[in-house]
């Protein structure tokens, strides 16, 4: 057994995916809304007993570790040790002993950086309860002591003596000063400590699965001079540019409403959680990258983005033109009305909602503020203009979208509307197609399989699902006839079976790699209702009727081969074996 298996043997795929997509039962199986591609009509489907799952809209598939892995966008032994974490899976002595993925494990080290932000964040929680300053200026700011649980605020206290308490209670846990220095939580000067968030009210900021990675530290005094934000640095475990404030709470709400919320800063994202916009992330003061979007595009897929209703929200907003290409998402954005952020604006009992349906969908936004003011322009001006613009359309892969587009353009500028084809079509239609490629990606095992006839596919089915009922003789003669991606598992199958005793699904599965995993998934799923012992015979019948002609031709070569050598006994075997499968397939009238 190895760290894997472990894992498999105890944890449920079901329980698993359910956390990220609704199942329902159909048949054996379970089908549900893909949670990794846009769908409406449920292609995903999971198999409890073989403990796979596999989409036959995005073609991804294998088991709960893989599916663990694409979710959460990590390798396959972080995903193990997120199983281990969640389902809080002792590893048995005898695992730890002999697997080196289990030991990397248990021995992780952001296993323990994680701790130690956790005791970090849970020990300021404490101290906002006994500092009423930090606390009133949170009051003052409206908001109620549910929404400081729920992100479980804090604060960091200003206090030499505080600070001891705090090194005190994580050398309980085991850990020293010098983690927390290198954790970025304490500086030290000179042999005197102190931190970079003392007298700061803390935000603790925690990775997509829930593990306190980090923080953001905001002065509160009005006298207080220094930034106005301090966030952790960035360091192994922890890339601003990756992670969202809030999301690990509102990843269910996002995906049930399929809907996100897009702010810039704590204080907005507290300010809509607790009016009840529960499905709010915000980035952590730096500029929106691909990779936050696409991790919210594995969860939604409308993207509403609320941005301070100044000059500096507005570019941040334009600059959404350029990255929602990567990611298979509808952006629209939210327009606030001028010097309000999300915060301002529903503190003041600003209606909200009304903002969201009438918000605007990226590009008429893009338009609306790019060809502000056209007429007015200068001619010179005017041109840029319109460069600008056909850039953005140019990139469009809808084609009704950017007819669309263009129409609006047209109006807007007064430019006649053929004019504006012709010379977008000017415009890097190349780039446009390869993005459209690099949108669709053909996994490979996919490809190979599309050329694999069905019978096969039913046939290996069938005998994967009852591998011990296969004779030898017919797993030869399979190994010969099938197409290569069949006949490659099937000569694995045949080395598991000679290296253990007694084999099971789960235990082939393991020896398959990552493509073969997915493969394999696909084939199963795909084929599931022949999966009856009752039907190998019937099936390899079938199969062995179409391939007569090329088994009567190879029969001829392998007997004037074994007679050329004077093999006596390979000529007998050639002709009992050619004897034998044509008395049964004569008997069934197959031939
Ligand atoms: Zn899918």
């Amino acid at each position: 057994m190895n760290l894997f298996n472990f894992i498999k043997g105890r944890v449920s795929i079901v329980d698993v995916v359910s956390e990220y997509a609704t199942l329902k039962k159909a048949g054996l199986y379970l089908k549900g809304v893909c949670p990794f591609h846009h769908e409406k009509t449920p292609s995903f489907t999971v198999s409890p007993h073989k403990e796979i799952f596999y989409c036959f809209g995005c073609h991804s598939g294998g088991d709960v570790i893989a599916f663990i892995a694409k979710a959460e966008q990590c390798t396959q032994l972080e995903a193990a040790q997120h199983l281990v974490e969640r389902y809080q899976l002792t590893l048995p002595e005898e695992l730890l002993k002999y697997d080196h993925d289990a030991q990397a494990v248990r021995n992780d080290d952001r296993k323990r950086y994680w701790q130690l932000c956790q005791l970090v964040a849970l020990w300021c929680h404490e101290q906002l309860k006994k500092n009423t300053q930090p606390r009133n200026y949170l009051e003052k700011r409206k908001f109620n002591q549910v929404t400081i649980e729920h992100f479980k605020l804090g604060y960091f206290p200003n206090s030499p003596q505080a600070l001891k308490e705090l090194i005190e209670l994580i050398r309980q846990h085991h850990f020293f000063v010098q983690d927390l220095i290198q954790a970025n939580i304490v500086s030290e000067n000179k042999g005197h400590y102190f931190s970079p968030f003392a007298d700061r009210i803390i935000f603790p900021i925690k990775d997509a699965m829930g593990r306190y990675s980090a923080f953001g530290g905001r002065i509160y005094r009005p006298d207080d001079e220094r930034p106005k934000y301090y966030n952790s640095k960035e360091n192994p475990y922890f890339n601003k540019g990756s992670f969202l404030f809030g999301f690990d709470a509102a990843k269910k709400q996002i995906q049930q409403q399929n809907a996100v919320f897009l702010v810039e800063g704590y204080l907005d994202c507290l300010a809509m959680v607790q009016h009840q916009f529960v499905n709010t992330v915000a980035t952590l003061g730096t500029a929106c990258t691909t990779e936050q979007l696409k991790l919210l595009s594995r969860y939604a897929q409308q993207v509403y983005v609320l941005y301070d209703g100044d000059q500096a929200g507005k570019q941040a907003m334009l600059r959404f033109t350029q990255l929602c290409w990567h990611v298979n998402l509808e952006l629209a954005i939210v327009e606030l009305p001028t010097g309000e952020d999300p915060d301002s604006f529903l503190q003041k009992g600003g209606n909200l909602t009304d903002l969201v349906t009438q918000a605007s969908d990226i590009f008429v936004f893009f338009i609306d503020s790019t060809a502000k003011g056209f007429a007015n322009k200068t001619l010179h001006e005017k041109m840029e203009v319109i460069r600008e613009l056909l850039e953005i359309i140019a990139k469009i892969d809808d084609p009704l979208k950017k007819d669309i587009l263009l129409q609006q353009v047209a109006k807007r500028c007064d430019i006649p509307f053929t004019v504006l084809v012709n010379e977008c079509n000017r415009h890097s239609p190349q780039t446009a197609t390869i993005k459209l490629q690099e949108q669709v990606p053909s996994p490979p095992a996919t490809q190979v399989l599309k050329e694999v006839p069905l019978l096969e596919k039913k046939l290996f089915s069938v005998i994967i699902n009852n591998m011990n009922l296969l004779k030898n003789e017919d797993e030869e003669y399979l190994i010969e006839y099938t197409s290569p991606p069949i006949r490659d598992l099937l000569l694995k199958l045949r080395t598991t079976k000679d290296e253990y005793e007694t084999i099971d699904f789960s235990l082939f599965f393991e020896q398959l790699s990552p493509d073969e995993k997915v493969l394999m998934s696909q084939l199963l799923l795909e084929c599931y209702e022949y999966e009856g012992p009752e039907n190998l015979d019937y099936l390899l019948s079938q199969f062995q009727k179409k391939n007569w002609k090329s088994f009567v031709t190879d029969t001829k070569i392998k007997l004037n081969r074994a007679k050329q050598e004077n093999n006596v006994q390979s000529i007998q075997k050639i002709l009992t074996q050619f004897q034998e499968l044509k008395q049964k397939l004569v008997s069934r009238g197959l031939i």
